[in-house]
């Protein structure tokens, strides 16, 4: 690192606060940054949350359900009975493209002009699972509830814990994630159920998003449409959630472009005409995504930790291949911070976004943000822009340089999630009070 001086001198961290806060006080659908000095294209702005965000979906639901303690952001119409479901890794555009493989969902969309409720959302930053998972489950922002990434530096352990599937036995799920979920909060007044994989019932993920819901596993999609009708028709009121794994499986395995993930999507499709055909008259059917996708080429796949000017004096890496969180030394500088950033730059241009920690705070990516969940984002962020992924061959396994479909950076493919109203297709409630509406 002392060998490498960038060509010329970058802004002091002071000037790029500065400027961030001036255009971030414009509004909120200005361009936010320009990162000066470094010619860097701007950053998208910030994610909508508390207006069109996928942290507003249960508690907006919980407001339609009736629940005085929460706002109707969404302008969701009032139902006894709501099933959200939630298509990991469904972004908008992707419907979009492919829709001639969802013919179902296609006629819904392209029927949809009741209701005031936005069609798009945005997922929380970064768009992985674990982070919007958890501000649907929680309705708070990632500042707030803390799950900032696939895996994360644990200040307290000073070491990268994974919080998606392989969770570290140091990590308390529910003092690292400590807000109540919104089944918690409502779970008196209306039951709650998940409809997922089995073998999230009890897992650490499970518990630290989406707690204090009665729990139904089923393991192939069939089978949890029916629990889901089964689920709603159980009670006069109802929040039922329906987790839907299996596209975006096919599309980090194959791409989005493939055979496997278009088979998938006629699955979907096939399974919410069912859902739609078989839930109680009065029930409101959601469908939303976590996140979308991009499907990013071999050649595009770059292990960053082979060159040593992107790497030297950084502690730890963590986050995902397109949103890389690099944390440096104790001792580190806000200079030596600089000239890290701008050997990012000088790499990869336009490819990517770099911003420090304070510059993606102050624009608003993470919401507010907690100063316990300050020290779990990197000092300097990786934001890929085009379709190419970083990885860490130092700490991740060779094999994840396998995946295609990618996300985690804040591109429109990747933020963009549909919100659907589906309409019950069912003549009667099979067992359900309400009333046909
Ligand atoms: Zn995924």
């Amino acid at each position: 690192m002392q060998s490498w001086g960038p060509p010329s001198s970058p802004p002091s961290a002071h000037a790029w606060a500065a400027h961030i806060t001036a255009a971030n006080a414009v509004g909120e659908q200005g361009p936010t940054v320009t990162l000066l000095g470094f010619n860097q294209p701007e950053l998208p702005a910030a994610p909508a949350y508390g207006r069109a965000s996928i942290g507003d979906v249960f508690s907006s639901a919980a407001a339609a359900l009736g629940v005085a303690a929460f706002e109707n952001v969404l302008r969701l119409p009032a139902a006894p009975r709501i099933c959200v479901v939630l298509v990991d890794g469904l972004g908008k555009a992707l419907l979009k493209q492919r829709s001639g493989h969802a013919p179902f969902l296609r006629g819904v969309q392209a029927q949809d002009s009741s209701g005031e409720h936005p069609r798009t959302l945005h997922a929380a930053f970064p768009s992985t699972t674990a982070t919007s998972l958890t501000s649907l489950g929680t309705g708070t922002v990632p500042g707030r509830h803390g799950m900032v990434g696939y895996d994360v530096l644990d200040p307290r352990q000073d070491k990268v814990v994974n919080l998606l599937g392989q969770w570290d036995p140091g990590v308390d799920p529910l003092r690292w994630q400590p807000f109540p979920t919104v089944f918690e909060q409502i779970a008196g007044e209306v039951p709650c159920t998940t409809v997922s994989l089995p073998h999230f019932a009890s897992s650490p993920m499970t518990r630290a998003a989406l707690r204090g819901s009665r729990f139904i596993g089923a393991s192939n999609v069939h089978s949890r449409v029916e629990e889901a009708a089964a689920a709603l028709a159980a009670t006069p009121k109802a929040l039922v959630y329906l987790y839907w794994s299996e596209l975006d499986k096919a599309g980090h395995a194959h791409g989005t472009d493939s055979a496997q993930w278009e088979h998938q999507l006629e699955e979907l499709d096939a399974g919410m005409k069912r859902l739609a055909a078989t839930v109680p008259a009065d029930t409101l059917i959601l469908l939303t995504a976590d996140h979308g996708m991009v499907d990013v080429p071999r050649s595009a796949r770059i292990d960053f930790s082979v060159i040593p000017e992107l790497v030297d004096g950084v502690r730890h890496t963590a986050g995902e291949p397109r949103m890389v969180h690099l944390y440096l030394e104790p001792e580190a500088t806000a200079d030596f911070r600089d000239q890290l950033m701008a050997a990012w730059v000088e790499h990869f241009g336009k490819k990517a976004w770099v911003v420090s920690r304070e510059q993606a705070i102050a624009a608003g990516y993470f919401g507010a943000v907690d100063d316990s969940v300050a020290a779990r984002i990197g000092d300097v962020l990786i934001l890929a822009r085009e379709s190419i992924a970083f990885y860490d061959l130092r700490r991740v396994r060779a094999q994840a340089m396998d995946v295609v479909g990618q996300h985690g950076s804040i591109t429109k493919s990747e933020r963009e999630v549909p919100l659907l109203r589906i309409p019950v297709t069912a003549k009667t409630a099979k067992t359900g009070k309400g009333k046909r509406r």
